[in-house]
C-alpha cells in the first residue's frame, strides 16, 4: 500500500515539475510533495505507526524518493536559471517612460544671452577678460587716483599675493585695456563678467554681481553715437520703444561722464509708482573714454575718441521678471531657479 504511493507520488513529481516554468512554480511543486506538510512528508511521518517489518521495508524506499525529488528539483533549477524568463524579461512598450528631470537656464544666463544676441547683431565683438585683476588693470590704468576710495578695503576683496597687489576685480573694465593693448580702433566690443564688491548684503545689495559694459572707440565717435546704440539695445531688450537720458556725473576713467536713465518700462514715462513718479529708471553710467585711459594701453592722446558704458546685469533682470531681492540671483533655491 505505502509502497504504491511512492511510486505514485514520484512519477506525479516528475511529471509536474517537467512543466514548470519558473523557479517560483519549481519550489511551490517541492514543497507540495517534500514540504512540512508535502505528500512523501506524510509517508516518512507515518513510519513510526507501521509494523517493524513493513517499516523496515517502507523506510528506506520512502527516503531514497525524497533524495531522488531533492536531487531533481536541483538540476530542474539549474536548468531554468540559465534560461532567459520571458514573462519577467517582456518590454511593455505601452507603459509611460520614466519622467526625466530637465534643468533650466538661470535668469542671469538669459539676460546674458540676449544681451549677446542683440549687441552681436549691431556688429559687436563679446570679449571676456580675467577675474582677479591685478591693481593695475583695474585701477591705476583706467586713471582711479591711489586715494579713491574704490582701492579701500572696505570696497574691494584685495588678496594677498607675493609679487604684484591683486583685487578680485570690482568692474568688467579692466579688459578695455587688456583688449586695447592687442587692437587698434576702430572696434566695438561688450564684456560680459562676474565682479566682486565687499559689500553688506541686503536686497539691493551683493557682493558678487554681475557686469556689463560696451566700449567702441574710432576717430570720431562721440556722445550721439552712445545714445542711438543705448536706445536700440534697451528698445530691442525690453521689446517697446525706450529713450535716454544723460545726467552729468563723475568717474575716473571717462571724461565726460554720466549717470543715463531709460524711460520707465512699466509705465513709458507717464510716471507711475515703479519709477517714483518721475517717469524714469537709473540704470548705469557712461562717458567718453578718458585719453589718460587710451595712453595706459600704449595710445598716442588725443588721437581716438570712445564712448564706454555699463550696467549692472542683475539690475536689468530684476526690472525684466519683476525680482525684487537681488539675493536671489545667488542663493541657488530651486524654487526661485525653476521659475524660468
Ligand atoms: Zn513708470
Amino acid at each position: 500500500m505505502e509502497k504504491e504511493k511512492i511510486i505514485i507520488i514520484k512519477s506525479r513529481f516528475l511529471a509536474e515539475i517537467g512543466n514548470s516554468r519558473n523557479e517560483k512554480e519549481l519550489y511551490d511543486i517541492k514543497v507540495k510533495f517534500v514540504g512540512r506538510n508535502g505528500e512523501l512528508t506524510k509517508i516518512l511521518k507515518n513510519l513510526k505507526n507501521l509494523s517493524a517489518v513493513e517499516r523496515k521495508e517502507i523506510g528506506p524506499l520512502a527516503n531514497q524518493a525524497r533524495q531522488e525529488i531533492e536531487g531533481i528539483y536541483e538540476n530542474r533549477k539549474k536548468e531554468l536559471g540559465s534560461q532567459v524568463d520571458w514573462e519577467k524579461e517582456k518590454i511593455d512598450v505601452t507603459l509611460p517612460g520614466e519622467k526625466i528631470s530637465r534643468g533650466s537656464l538661470h535668469p542671469i544666463t538669459l539676460v546674458y544671452r540676449e544681451i549677446e544676441k542683440i549687441f552681436s547683431s549691431m556688429g559687436f565683438e563679446v570679449v571676456e577678460g580675467p577675474e582677479l585683476e591685478t591693481d593695475w588693470y583695474n585701477f591705476t590704468a583706467l586713471n582711479f587716483p591711489l586715494d579713491h576710495p574704490a582701492r579701500d578695503m572696505q570696497d574691494t576683496f584685495w588678496i594677498k599675493s607675493p609679487k604684484e597687489k591683486m583685487v578680485l576685480r570690482t568692474h568688467t573694465s579692466p579688459v578695455q585695456v587688456r583688449y586695447m593693448e592687442k587692437r587698434k580702433p576702430p572696434f566695438r566690443i561688450i564684456v560680459p563678467g562676474r565682479v566682486y564688491r565687499n559689500e553688506a548684503t541686503d536686497a539691493a545689495h551683493e557682493h558678487t554681481l554681475h557686469q556689463f559694459e560696451a566700449l567702441v572707440v574710432g576717430d570720431d565717435i562721440n556722445v550721439g553715437h552712445f545714445k542711438y546704440i543705448a536706445k536700440e539695445f534697451f528698445s530691442a531688450f525690453f521689446g517697446k520703444q525706450i529713450n535716454i537720458r544723460l545726467r552729468p556725473s563723475f568717474f575716473p576713467f571717462t571724461e565726460p561722464s554720466f549717470e543715463f536713465d531709460i524711460s520707465c518700462t512699466v509705465c513709458g514715462g507717464k510716471k507711475c509708482p515703479s519709477c517714483k513718479n518721475s517717469g524714469w529708471l537709473e540704470i548705469g553710467g557712461a562717458g567718453m573714454v578718458n585719453q589718460n585711459v587710451f595712453v595706459s594701453a600704449g595710445y598716442p592722446r588725443n588721437k581716438y575718441q570712445g564712448f564706454a558704458w555699463g550696467f549692472g546685469i542683475e539690475r536689468l533682470a530684476m526690472m525684466k521678471y519683476k525680482i525684487d531681492d537681488i539675493r536671489w540671483f545667488e542663493s541657488g533655491d530651486l524654487r526661485f531657479i525653476k521659475q524660468f
